[in-house]
């Protein structure tokens, strides 16, 4: 093969790779509300958000059809209440507030755009109070206020972009051996991995910072988001789940969530407004 034009033609692959990365990145910076941290979303225009609040809509739907619905009125007035209460600080675009309980033992929540909240009735042996149950509403609907999935799918485009222009680049590298491209090429993917879930990580703790702000501005004590945690740390220890060590899981442990919360605290407590 001919090498110097398999190289130039690699290069030029590349560069042309780069450009329309950093062409996209000129028209999709943007900043969290709340965090004011910029973020890189191909998905933050007021049509995509629209779109995806379609979806949003269209996955909860088929979830109330196909997943049993929570009979326990005194579970679902709860989801209700707080909801309601925290629906009005929550900037969720084209929200269509629904808060529904479903018939599941696992301990667990979720938000959908367009401002879709699901919670499993196993989750009320650990939320207990309001303040509780609005600790893991807040954290829920705050990925969906900043943007995390939408982050998250740009930034699995944005890698595959500069993989290919990566490999473009190794590939047509002359003086480098063959196992010495295996190893870089490896190496960039190994990178990219751990990016990622330090990425997730950070995800998540900015949901909790954002879900004690919610909470804070409509009555919640933000002090209470660091005891639920601790007793869904507890419960988790109970049940002896196992646990990753950090840096490959896309979650924080949870001694690093709770003292990055309490580190947030008094900027929550600033804006609590006492019942
Ligand atoms: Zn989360």
């Amino acid at each position: 093969m001919d090498q110097p034009a398999t190289r130039k033609r690699f290069l030029s692959c590349a560069r042309y790779l780069f450009a329309v990365l950093s062409i996209l990145s000129l028209f999709s910076c943007t900043v969290v509300p709340d965090s004011g941290r910029q973020q890189f979303n191909f998905y933050s225009s007021p049509e995509k958000q629209a779109r995806l609040a379609q979806m949003g809509f269209d996955e909860f739907n088929k979830l109330k059809q196909s997943k049993k619905l929570s009979s326990h009125s005194a579970y679902k007035e709860q989801v209700r209440r707080v909801g309601k209460r925290l629906s009005h600080v929550m900037p969720v675009p084209n929200a269509q507030w629904e808060f529904i309980v479903f018939d599941d033992p696992e301990p667990n929540a979720f938000a959908f755009p367009g401002g879709k909240v699901g919670v499993n009735s196993g989750l009320f042996q650990i939320t207990k109070t309001d303040a509780g149950l609005a600790t893991v509403i807040g954290h829920e609907v705050a990925h969906v206020v900043a943007s995390h999935a939408g982050e998250r799918m740009t930034g699995n485009i944005a890698t595959a972009i500069a993989g290919a222009a990566a490999y473009g680049i190794i590939a047509s590298n002359t003086d480098m051996s063959t196992g010495q491209r295996a190893a870089t090429a490896g190496a960039l993917g190994g990178v990219g991995t751990l990016n990622s879930l330090r990425f997730s990580r950070g995800q998540e703790l900015e949901a909790d910072r954002l879900g004690a702000l919610y909470m804070a501005r409509t009555g919640y004590d933000p002090r209470e988001a660091v005891n639920l945690w601790i007793r869904f740390a507890n419960f988790k220890l109970s049940k002896g789940s196992g646990r990753k060590p950090e840096f490959l899981s896309t979650h924080p442990l949870d001694s690093t969530r709770i003292n990055a919360l309490e580190r947030f605290l008094p900027r929550a407590l600033a804006e609590y407004q006492r019942p």
